[in-house]
């Protein structure tokens, strides 16, 4: 079953599920990326701050698959906010990755007591006007980061990368990205794994489709609408998660997992988080 592609707000399609390598070591990266690729992922989700593009860029150029199949995406870290930073963290970047262009370049963080996103982004415009980036984001934008940056700068983002899963739903952002065209991925979308795959109302839904909690997961992700990009160093979870478009959630199972949004952050609040 293949995955369907998101189309975003330029027209560029993205796939709906991709691989995700944060805590990926670089030189196991290689391997897990080389596993999802060959489970017929096409997205692969890095970061500077991962420290493992090189060998992300070294899986993509072993597959033999035609760059253009292959959906990138790389995130500028805090401490190269700014305009001039960005430009060279972005050919760093490039250069472990080992491309000529990314398919995505997203800001990792807004670091609003910074000040420097704006500028940041401006950059992020050059680059995505320059053809070296064929879309442009951000992530961990909340919804006044994204209204003033709609407000200075021209190219409205083409992805919010946000913390989304059953235990915090965003509902507020959701809709505000609906209303602005940017569409909504989800980290962490199976909740780091923890507690999330063992509560009840998950597992008995699994059990009614002879899938995995996880699966049923990603499919509730899917069924909203949210680009998701689970992470797992497991050949065979690697494998069942993207086994997720040949089953459907009736509404009785979306209504149920909906239930249980608490609004409870695993990672850090975006207003305040500044680790440079
Ligand atoms: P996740 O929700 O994808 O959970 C991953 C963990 O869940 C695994 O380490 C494993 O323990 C478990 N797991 C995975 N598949 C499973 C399965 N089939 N059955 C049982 N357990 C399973 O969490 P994540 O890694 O934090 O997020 C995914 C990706 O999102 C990251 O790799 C990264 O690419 C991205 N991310 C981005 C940010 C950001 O600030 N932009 C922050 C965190 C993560």
């Amino acid at each position: 079953s293949k995955v369907p592609p998101i189309i975003l707000n330029n027209g560029v399609e993205m796939p709906q599920l991709g691989y995700g390598v944060w805590q990926v070591p670089d030189d196991e990266a290689e391997q897990a990326v080389a596993t999802a690729l060959e489970a017929g992922y096409r997205s692969i989700d890095t970061a500077a701050i991962y420290r493992n593009e090189k060998g992300t860029g070294k899986a993509i150029a072993a597959s033999g698959l035609p760059r253009e199949d292959v959906f990138v995406t790389t995130k500028l870290w805090n401490h190269d906010q700014g305009y001039d930073l960005t430009m060279r963290a972005f050919d760093a970047s490039l250069e472990r990755l080992g491309l000529d262009y990314v398919d995505l370049y997203l800001i990792h963080w807004p670091v609003p007591s910074k000040d420097k996103y704006i500028d940041t982004y401006k950059a992020f415009e050059k680059l995505h006007a320059d053809g070296r980036a064929k879309a442009i984001g951000v992530s961990n934008f909340l919804p006044e980061h994204l209204r003033r940056l709609t407000a200075e700068t021209s190219v409205v983002p083409a992805v919010n990368q946000i913390e989304l899963h059953p235990h915090l739903q965003q509902h507020e952002a959701r809709a505000f990205h609906g209303e602005q065209g940017i569409a909504t991925e989800a980290w962490s979308p199976l909740g780091q794994g923890k507690g999330l795959l063992e509560v009840p109302a998950v597992v008995a839904i699994a059990q009614k489709h002879g899938r995995t909690p996880a699966q049923i997961v990603l499919r509730w992700h899917v069924q909203l609408g949210n680009i998701v990009i689970p992470k797992s160093v497991t050949p065979s979870r690697i494998r069942e998660n993207i086994a997720v478009f040949d089953f459907s959630l009736d509404d009785e199972d979306l209504a149920a997992i909906s239930a249980l949004n608490e609004d409870r952050r695993i990672g850090p609040d975006p207003a305040t988080f500044n680790l440079a």
